[in-house]
C-alpha cells in the first residue's frame, strides 16, 4: 500500500517520465517523518532552504540523504553546512562564492554549486543578473575557487498564471545554461544541471529543459 506521499511521488514521475528531469522533493516546514516517508520510496535528495532548519534533520535522518540547500544563504551560516552540504543550489552573489571557497577548503571539501540566475519579474527574489554570469566568467576569476565545483544554474520563474511568461523567463535560463557550457573546460564548472520548475510550473519547465524540478507542496501537501 502506498502512503499519501509515495501515491504523489508516483503521479509526478509518471508525468515527468517523458523528460530528462529528475524530481528534488523539496521538505522544507515539513517534518522528518514526511522525509522518512518518501525516502522509503528510494528518494535520497532533499531540498531545504533554511539552515537553521536544516541542521537538526540533518542530524536526526539517516546520513546517506543528500541535502540541497535552495535558500537565499547568509555568508556566516556557510559554516555551519559546509561539511556535508551535498549541492548549495542558491549561491547568489561572488561574496557567496568567496565564503563558501573558504569554508570548503577549511571542511576538507569540494563543494557543488549552481548559480542562481535572477529571470523573474519580482522584486524579492535573489540571484546574478544573467550578463553579470556571463562577465564573471569571461574575467577568469572562478578559477580562483579552487574548493568550489560550479554543476549549472538554479532559476524561479514569476509566481504568475501567465504561461507565456513563464515560459520566456525558462527560456532565457535555458539559453543561459547552454551559452556557458563554453566554459565547461574549465576545471571547476560543468554545466550538467539545470534546477527550474517547483509544483506550480514543473511541467512547463521540463518541456523547456530542465534538468531537476524542486517539488514541496504538491509531494507533502500545503505548508
Ligand atoms: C519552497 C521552494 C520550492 C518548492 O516550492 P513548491 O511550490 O512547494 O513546490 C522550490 N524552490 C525553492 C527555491 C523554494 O524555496
Amino acid at each position: 500500500m502506498l502512503s499519501a506521499i509515495g501515491k504523489k511521488l508516483q503521479s509526478i514521475e509518471k508525468e515527468l517520465s517523458p523528460f530528462e528531469t529528475r524530481l528534488l522533493p523539496v521538505s522544507k516546514t515539513f517534518p522528518s517523518e514526511a522525509i522518512l516517508d518518501a525516502y522509503e520510496y528510494g528518494y535520497k535528495s532533499f531540498g531545504e532552504n533554511r539552515v537553521q532548519e536544516l541542521l537538526p534533520k540533518f542530524e536526526a535522518l539517516p546520513k546517506d540523504i543528500d541535502w540541497h540547500l535552495i535558500g537565499h544563504l547568509q555568508s556566516n551560516k556557510v559554516k555551519y553546512i559546509a561539511s556535508f552540504i551535498s549541492l548549495i543550489q542558491s549561491v547568489d552573489s561572488e561574496k557567496l562564492l568567496v565564503e563558501i571557497d573558504k569554508q570548503a577548503l577549511k571542511a576538507g571539501r569540494q563543494i557543488s554549486c549552481l548559480l542562481q540566475i535572477y529571470i523573474a519579474k519580482e522584486e524579492t527574489k535573489f540571484g546574478w543578473e544573467p550578463e553579470e554570469v556571463i562577465q564573471f566568467y569571461q574575467t577568469g576569476r572562478l578559477a580562483e575557487f579552487k574548493n568550489i565545483q560550479i554543476k549549472g544554474l538554479m532559476g524561479m520563474a514569476s509566481n504568475t498564471s501567465d504561461q507565456a511568461q513563464v515560459r520566456s523567463e525558462f527560456r532565457k535560463l535555458k539559453g543561459l545554461f547552454d551559452a556557458l557550457k563554453a566554459f565547461d573546460i574549465l576545471p571547476n564548472s560543468k554545466m550538467e544541471t539545470l534546477s527550474m520548475g517547483m509544483s506550480g510550473d514543473y511541467l512547463l519547465a521540463a518541456a523547456e529543459g530542465s534538468t531537476m524540478v524542486r517539488m514541496g507542496s504538491s509531494i507533502f501537501g500545503a505548508r
